[in-house]
């Protein structure tokens, strides 16, 4: 490499297949990406998809999920869960699961650290408010939102809207989506991150891995969580199979936990919980790999889902499930927040539609004013919608 610079000779020594050796024939290929929307040379030192991840890391909805809700509000206390370290457990349990399977570490890391980024503030409850004030103008949903983030929102790059991912990291992204939505994209963009909805197949095995690692992640942290709010107790979860077969085994194994006081209890409990979800999906999806043996990315994708639990785990998983639901996110204290968080949302919403002169002149205003406002108010973090609140209504509905 005569006069080459440091950048070219550390591109010559990086060859982006290399960096895919180790990965099992249905996995998702650095080197065989389907591509960027907008084409870009390679990069010299890292792959396509550990590129899209760095991308992620940098944008500014990613900052922004420290401050929003995953069940309990950001004040509520310093040690509950945010979108933000909700992400990362989903990221740490998708990687350690696509070792175990020949899958691609990377692009689970970018579809991980992404998968929220579409959230508003206050959780299910923003997104509920958000959905009916945008009823008659296509409604909302944070999958679709994660999408619009990095394909359109982010504003970082000189020659492109969004963050101009690979295909892949998109796909991932796209959780749901509606079928008269995925033909109008088909239409526009044939052979997009549409085409699966249309077709009725599934995303990548890379994405169906990080779906399943968001709901080992939120099963698991909601459980401690609740339990340090004090709206949850050993002894409530206790009536859940899943909760008292570790509950069980962690005491045999450590009789003197009993009178350590819950903390260090709940903890061994969740960690055995967590490991045996994970080497139950490792152990069934490696068995139904093995039996369909997809020669490809694409010969996946056209199987039936091919990553999950075995049917014990996925009963005992969804009685969980069905148990959080019933005694922490309908809890009496959780949904009295709930209410006040939906008023916010609705309330902002009708009056910066009211009184467009309230936003701020960079707030990307479009030629569909109604989505602009929704992208605006979905951006938010929980505290900043209290604060805009208050200035508007002179109401303060939570503390800051
Ligand atoms: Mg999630």
């Amino acid at each position: 490499m005569d006069g080459a610079g440091p950048v070219e000779q550390r591109a010559a020594a990086f060859e982006p297949a290399s960096r895919d050796a180790g990965l099992a024939a249905w996995a998702c290929h650095a080197a065989a990406t389907r591509g960027r929307r907008c084409p870009e040379p390679a990069a010299p030192t890292r792959t396509d998809f550990q590129r899209d991840r760095d991308r992620i890391v940098h944008c500014s909805a990613f900052r922004r999920l420290v401050y929003k809700t995953q069940v309990f509000l950001n004040h509520e206390g310093d040690l509950f869960r945010t979108r933000l370290t909700h992400s990362l457990e989903v990221a740490q349990l998708g990687r350690s699961m696509a070792h175990s399977l020949g899958l691609n570490e990377d692009l689970v890391e970018a579809i991980a650290l992404a998968h929220d980024l579409g959230h508003t503030p206050f959780g299910h409850a923003g997104q509920d408010a958000l959905d009916a004030c945008m009823a008659h103008c296509g409604g909302f949903e944070h999958n679709l939102q994660s999408l619009r983030v990095v394909d359109r929102l982010e504003q970082r790059y000189p020659d492109w809207d969004g963050l101009n991912l690979c295909f892949e990291t998109r796909e991932g992204i796209l959780k749901r989506c509606p079928l008269p939505l995925a033909q109008q994209w088909e239409r526009r963009e044939p052979g997009g991150v549409g085409q699966r909805f249309v077709l009725g197949q599934q995303p990548s095995l890379e994405a169906q891995l990080t779906n399943l690692a968001d709901e080992i992640a939120y099963n698991a942290h909601d459980i401690d969580d609740g339990v340090r709010s004090g709206l949850l107790s050993l002894a409530m979860l206790r009536e859940v199979d899943l909760f008292e077969r570790f509950h069980a085994e962690t005491l045999v194994a450590h009789p003197d936990l009993a009178e350590r006081g819950d903390r260090r209890l709940l903890a061994e409990i969740i960690r055995r919980m967590l490991s045996a979800q994970v080497y139950d999906v490792i152990d069934t999806t490696r068995q139904r790999l093995l039996r369909e043996d997809p020669a490809s990315v694409d010969a996946a994708r056209a199987l039936p889902p091919l990553v999950g639990f075995s049917s014990d785990m996925k009963r005992a998983s969804a009685e969980m499930k069905r148990f959080l639901y019933r005694a922490l996110y309908r809890h009496p204290r959780v949904m009295a927040t709930t209410d006040a968080a939906r008023r916010i949302v609705a309330d902002l919403f009708s009056i910066y539609r009211d009184q467009p002169g309230e936003l701020p002149d960079d707030y990307g205003r479009s030629d569909d004013p109604m989505r602009s406002l929704a992208d605006y108010i979905a951006g938010m973090t929980d505290r900043f919608a209290i604060r805009e609140h208050l200035r508007l209504t002179g109401t303060r509905l939570f503390p800051e």
